[in-house]
């Protein structure tokens, strides 16, 4: 689980995120969602310690990243458990979907090539693509590519994954396919931080929906209630645009 109160973020002069609270349970889906610039990216980053926070409390599974310095072993622990998929795949492109899947659990976790492929196998399975191990990524296509990303971050067998914007760089027609993989994970139970434009996605699938403004939480809640209807009008408007 995660739990921030009162979190601060700034780059330089510019507050990025203001006072956000809120927690983000075992099993739950997330989703948070904004305009462009209202700090999303920052904050699911913030999860992971990609970022560093300037101010308040954040625990990820019970590692406090309040702190500013965290030890070797801790961040090891927090990448080890949290995992993240990214808008543009971040795939290697000089590795086979085999060892894009495989380098992690050998590097990280001392797997041996015989177990971290047989992990490999079945993850590749799960999202569809058990055939193309031996496929370099330029031979896929953009939908397949960020299965292969989701399946290569389960291989690290994560306790919670985060997304930032998984299908906004796809092609219209292979959206549906990521989400499926998605909702599939979601179903298993996995905890999810999802930052997402595909409202039907996140009003179907997301427990709870956080909607940021400019840094700060407007309004957070129940995601079918809050995005169907919304207290806030600037979160009415957001829908609205989007419509
Ligand atoms: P988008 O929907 O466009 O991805 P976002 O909600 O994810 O937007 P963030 O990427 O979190 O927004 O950025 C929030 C603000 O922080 C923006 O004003 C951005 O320019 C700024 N910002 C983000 N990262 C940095 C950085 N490393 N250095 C300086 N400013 C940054
Ligand atoms: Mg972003």
């Amino acid at each position: 689980a995660i739990a921030f109160q009162n979190l601060e973020k700034s780059f330089g002069s510019l507050k990025v995120l203001q006072g956000v609270t809120g927690e983000i349970d075992k099993g739950e889906v997330t989703a948070i969602i904004g305009s462009s610039g209202c700090g999303k990216s920052t904050l699911l980053r913030c999860f992971n310690r990609l970022e560093a926070i300037n101010g308040g409390s954040l625990t990820v599974n019970n590692i406090d990243l309040s702190r500013p310095n965290l030890n070797y072993k801790q961040l090891r622990q927090l990448r080890t458990q949290v995992g993240m998929v990214f808008q543009q795949f971040n795939l290697f492109p000089h590795l086979s979907v085999l060892e894009n899947l495989t380098l992690a659990p050998r590097q990280v976790l001392g797997k041996t090539q015989k177990e971290s492929a047989q992990l490999a196998g079945t993850y590749l399975d799960k999202v569809g693509l058990f055939d193309k191990a031996s496929a370099y990524p330029e031979q896929l296509s953009g939908g397949q590519k960020q299965r292969v990303a989701i399946a290569r971050s389960l291989c690290m067998n994560p306790q919670i994954m985060l997304f930032d914007e998984p299908t906004s760089a796809l092609d219209p027609e292979l959206v549906g396919e990521v989400l499926q993989v998605m909702q599939q994970l979601a179903a298993d139970g996995m905890t999810m931080v999802v930052v997402t434009h595909e409202m039907q996605f996140a009003r179907e699938v997301a427990n709870r929906a956080i909607f940021l403004n400019k840094g700060k939480i407007e309004e957070q809640g129940n995601a079918r209630e809050i995005l169907t209807n919304p207290e806030s009008d600037r979160l009415r408007t957001f829908l609205s645009r989007l419509n």
